[in-house]
């Protein structure tokens, strides 16, 4: 594609974008002088030319603060995946409010909520905390305590939260400081952050046992870190036997395999990757949708022996707001009456329905681009297909077409299409989404299509 028709339909979109969002840069530039750097909460909110501020939401579609309606395909970073103020859900969260919100304390709710998650998800333990972070934080942590040993093997490119060992190796630009392929340098993701942390982490290259055999050879690995299916540089599947081999390679090896299933797991299928793959790994961490869009994250083990240390308090497993009774109470409701296992087929056949028609569209246009994804999630790859797909974050960094992404996103939010801000996200759907809402996704792709091509 060529590059300066890319450019130049940017430098239009994001004058359309202007025209059409007047409120939210307002709101962004009063938070930026009053209050919060960038203008935004948190940092993965920003992207130029600003946020846009979102005045509620409804089933499939968010309203934002100039009155522009947008069917939501963002979903809270993949959250809302049962739609926007479900009534049930909504119920849920009035009925616990009206009793209180916190204590601090053991409730009814919290236990219902974790014997499902254990039903769901095969767990054989459950614990809670507020946010992804801190369900790989403690994943690490009990799995470093298990093992003995304190290195730990992450996937180069993948995504887990904020913490130190979350922050090596995410996805950082190629500079030429990111060592060779298949044996990628830890890099450490911006400044305050202890040094030996290059020592005690070491990044994997996705799809490639080979590399992940060597690095747990030495035998001084207590755990590998891994999204199921990698979805913070758009998204890669993992390859048939992957995630079986690193079963087996941790087998071997005596260390501990953490599927980080904080997207996957309430949206791929009913029982998450499990479920899709048939892959057990020793421990998982879910996220995301499974709190009912209220702030949630747990830790399962999986193998039946990680939670000795949280019983033996040999690692405490600590936080105020842990298992919060009406994140309880909204993450219930939503996985035992809304997203139920027949939901799970509405949520691919709608993936199915929009990922066939953007494919179309990008045949009949010979874009460089093809779409992939699983349950309530897809994603424009803009790589060229007859190069074969991305398998891994080198990929993606070489061949990702950065432009494109970013025209697409500023394209499809000028023509009412809500997405997570960035290049490297997927779109997320939910139960409320209609074939029109899926129309409407397509037909603006179809114009963009065209406008490139034009
Ligand atoms: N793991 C993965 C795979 C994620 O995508 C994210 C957030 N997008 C996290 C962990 C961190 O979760 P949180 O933002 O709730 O801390």
């Amino acid at each position: 594609m060529r590059r300066d028709r890319i450019r130049k339909l940017i430098a239009e979109e994001l004058d359309a974008f202007q025209q059409r969002t007047p409120r939210s840069l307002q709101l962004c530039r009063r938070a930026v002088n009053a209050s919060m750097p960038l203008g935004v909460p948190t940092g993965v909110c920003a992207l130029d030319p600003y946020p846009v501020a979102i005045r509620e939401g409804r089933g499939s579609h968010v309203i934002d603060a100039d009155g522009n309606d947008y069917v939501d395909y963002h979903n809270g970073f993949g959250t809302t995946v049962f739609g926007h103020a479900h009534p049930l859900i909504t119920d849920a969260i009035r009925r616990q409010a009206a009793r209180g919100t916190h204590f601090g304390a053991l409730t009814e709710p919290v236990i219902s909520w974790a014997e499902h998650l254990c039903d769901r998800y095969q767990l054989d333990w459950v614990r809670f905390s507020p946010s992804g972070t801190e369900a790989t934080m403690d994943a690490i942590r009990i799995a470093r305590a298990h093992t003995g040993r304190v290195r730990v093997a992450k996937i180069e490119g993948g995504y887990h939260g904020s913490h130190e060992v979350a922050l090596q190796s995410p996805n950082l630009p190629l500079d030429g400081t990111e060592g060779p392929d298949d044996a990628p340098a830890t890099r450490p993701n911006g400044e305050g952050l202890s040094p030996r942390l290059a020592e005690e982490v070491v990044a994997l290259p996705f799809n490639d046992l080979d590399a992940a055999a060597r690095a747990l050879g030495g035998g001084d690995v207590a755990c590998v870190l891994v999204e199921p299916i990698l979805m913070n540089v758009g998204t890669i599947w993992p390859q048939p036997g992957y995630l079986q081999g690193l079963r087996e390679l941790c087998d071997i090896h005596g260390s501990v395999l953490i599927f980080d299933e904080t997207k996957t797991g309430a949206t791929i299928a009913w029982g998450g990757a499990e479920e899709l793959f048939g892959v057990r790994p020793h421990m998982k961490t879910l996220g995301k949708g499974i709190g009912g869009g209220l702030p949630a994250a747990a830790l399962g083990d999986t193998d039946g022996r990680m939670f000795e240390l949280i019983e033996s308090w040999r690692v405490p497993h600590l936080g105020t707001f842990n298992g919060n009774p009406a994140t309880a109470a909204a993450g219930l409701v939503a996985l035992t009456e809304v997203l139920t296992p027949d939901a799970y087929d509405r949520l691919e056949a709608h993936r199915q329905r929009l990922t066939r028609e953007l494919n179309r569209i990008i045949a009949d246009y010979e874009l460089p681009a093809y779409v992939i994804g699983a349950g309530a999630k897809g994603c424009v790859v803009w790589a060229d297909p007859s190069q074969g797909r991305l398998v891994n974050f080198r990929d993606y960094r070489r061949r990702f077409d950065f432009d494109a992404a970013y025209l697409t996103w500023l394209w499809l939010m000028n023509r009412g299409v809500f997405l997570a801000p960035g290049q490297d996200e997927q779109w997320t759907h939910s139960i409320a989404h209609t074939d029109t809402d899926a129309d409407r996704f397509a037909g603006a792709f179809a114009e963009l299509a065209r406008a490139l091509r034009a």
